[in-house]
C-alpha cells in the first residue's frame, strides 16, 4: 500500500476511535498479580479499537501507610509536605502498571498529574481541579500509546504538588474524561457496582443497574463510600455517563446518568454515616443574629455542618444542636465554646455516640407513605430518632450509633431492597 493511502486510512480510522477513560482503585492494583490482570484488561480494550487513558490509585493501603508514617515523624505534618508524600503512592502504581503493559508488547506511557497538566487550587490535601491542559495526553494518544495517569494529584499555580482529598482518583478520572470529551468513563473497583446499601453492613444489599447522579451523590456523601462525591458532581456538570463495575469480572456494573423525570418515587438505597458527632449549645439567648454568629464562626474555621436543630425549652433561650464530621469534632467544640462564652450561653455538650441513617431516592420527600414506613420501622425496632432532616431526594435520621447497623438492615428489608 502506498505511504499516502496508509496515512489517510490512519487518519480516518483515528477519527472513529473512541476515547475510553478507565479508573482502577487501590484494591484493583493491590498486588503484582492484580496489576498484571488489569494490564491485560486495558490492552484488550485498546485492541478492540479504542484509545485508552487509565487513571490509577495507589496500591492497596499505601496511602494509609504513608499517612501513618508521616504521623510517626511529626504529629502535625505540614499539608504541603503531606501532599508531596501522598502523591508518591500513585507514582508507584502508574509506573508498575506501565511496565506490566510493556511486557505485553503494547506502547504505553505513565504520566504524573503535573505531566498531564492537571492544575488545581492551592488548598493542600483537598485541592480542586481547576483545569486540565490535555495537550500531552492527546499527543501520546495520537502516537498510539496507552496513557496511564496518576490519580489523586495535580499541581497548583506555583507548581507545588497537591492532592484532591482521600478517594480523589475518581475525580481525576472524571475530570480527565471531561477534558478529553471521552466517550466513556469507567470506574473499576472490587465490587460489582453501586449497591443499595453497603454490602459489608447489609448482607442482602443489591446491586443497582442504573442510578441518577443526585442519588449516587447522596449515597456517597452520606457515607456509603461509593465514589468521591466531587467526581459525581463533575460528571453531572459535564453530562458524562459513569459506569462503576468490577475489575474482576465482566458483569455490567452500574450506570450513573441524569435523573429520569418519569421515574416514580422509590427508595433506591440506604446509607449510614457512623463518623459523625453531635454538638449542642444549651440556653442560647433567643434574639436575632445568634444563629448567624455561630455558623459564621464555624464557617470561618472551615467546619462543615450537617443537621441543624433549634429547640425552645423556655422563654428567651434556645438550645442549638448540629452535627459535624467526627474528625472535626475537636475544632468544632472549640468554636462552640468560644461562641457560648461570647453570647453567654449556658454550656456546650457533645456526643460521639450517634450515627446518621438515611434513605435515598428521587421524589421520596413528597411521599408521606415512605416517611411513615421509615419511621415505623425504626419505632418497631425500638430505635429512638433524635433528629430528622430532609432534602428533595433523601430523608435522614440521627440515631444511636449502637443501634444503627441493625436498624440499617431492618430499613433495607422494610423497603424490600433485599428482593
Ligand atoms: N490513594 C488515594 C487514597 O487512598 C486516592 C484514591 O484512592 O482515590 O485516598
Ligand atoms: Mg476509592
Amino acid at each position: 500500500m502506498p505511504e499516502i493511502i496508509k496515512n489517510i486510512d490512519k487518519k480516518s480510522e483515528d477519527r472513529h476511535q473512541k476515547i475510553i477513560v478507565q479508573k482502577y482503585g487501590g484494591t484493583s492494583v493491590g498486588s503484582v498479580e492484580k496489576i498484571k490482570r488489569v494490564a491485560r484488561r486495558i490492552v484488550e480494550r485498546q485492541k478492540a479499537g479504542n484509545r485508552v487513558v487509565v487513571v490509577v490509585s495507589a496500591m492497596g493501603k499505601t496511602t494509609d501507610d504513608l499517612v501513618d508514617l508521616a504521623n510517626r515523624i511529626n504529629p502535625n505534618p505540614p499539608s504541603r509536605e503531606m501532599d508531596v508524600l501522598l502523591a508518591t503512592g500513585e507514582q508507584v502504581s502508574i509506573s508498575l502498571l506501565a511496565m506490566a503493559i510493556e511486557t505485553i508488547g503494547v506502547p504505553v506511557i505513565s504520566l504524573t498529574g503535573a505531566q498531564c497538566g492537571i492544575r488545581t487550587s492551592d488548598v493542600h490535601k483537598r485541592a480542586r481541579i481547576d483545569a486540565i491542559d490535555t495537550t500531552r495526553i492527546e499527543k501520546e494518544l495520537a502516537a498510539g500509546q496507552i496513557v496511564i495517569v496518576a490519580g489523586f494529584q495535580g499541581i497548583n499555580d506555583q507548581r507545588d504538588i497537591t492532592t484532591l482529598g482521600r478517594g480523589g482518583s475518581d475525580t481525576s478520572a472524571v475530570a480527565v474524561a471531561a477534558a478529553l470529551k471521552a466517550d466513556a468513563c469507567e470506574i473499576y473497583t472490587d465490587v460489582d457496582g453501586v449497591f443499595n446499601a453497603d454490602p459489608r453492613m447489609v448482607p442482602h444489599a443489591k446491586k443497582l443497574n442504573m442510578i441518577s447522579y443526585e442519588e449516587v451523590l447522596e449515597m456517597a456523601s452520606l457515607g456509603a463510600g461509593v465514589l468521591h462525591p466531587r467526581s459525581v458532581e463533575l460528571a453531572e456538570k459535564f453530562d458524562l455517563p459513569l459506569v462503576v463495575r468490577s475489575s474482576y469480572n465482566d458483569n455490567e456494573g452500574t450506570l450513573i446518568v441524569r435523573k429520569n423525570k418519569m421515574e416514580q418515587a422509590i427508595v433506591k438505597g440506604i446509607a449510614l454515616d457512623e463518623n459523625i458527632a453531635k454538638i449542642s449549645i444549651m440556653e442560647v439567648p433567643d434574639k436575632p443574629g445568634i444563629a448567624f454568629r455561630l455558623f459564621s464562626m464555624l464557617a470561618k474555621a472551615n467546619i462543615h455542618i450537617d443537621m441543624i436543630v433549634q429547640n425552645t425549652n423556655r422563654a428567651n433561650v434556645n438550645d442549638i444542636s448540629f452535627t459535624v464530621n467526627a474528625d472535626d469534632l475537636q475544632d468544632a467544640v472549640t468554636v462552640a465554646q468560644q461562641f457560648a462564652f461570647e453570647v453567654e450561653a449556658q454550656k456546650v455538650e457533645f456526643d460521639k455516640g450517634v450515627a446518621k441513617l438515611s434513605i435515598i431516592g428521587t421524589g421520596i420527600v413528597g411521599n408521606p407513605d415512605i416517611a411513615s414506613r421509615f419511621f415505623e420501622t425504626l419505632y418497631k425496632n425500638g430505635v429512638n430518632i433524635r433528629t430528622i432532616s430532609t432534602s428533595e431526594i433523601k430523608m435522614s435520621t440521627l440515631i444511636d450509633k449502637e443501634a444503627a447497623r441493625d436498624a440499617m438492615v431492618k430499613v433495607h428489608e422494610a423497603f424490600e431492597l433485599d428482593r
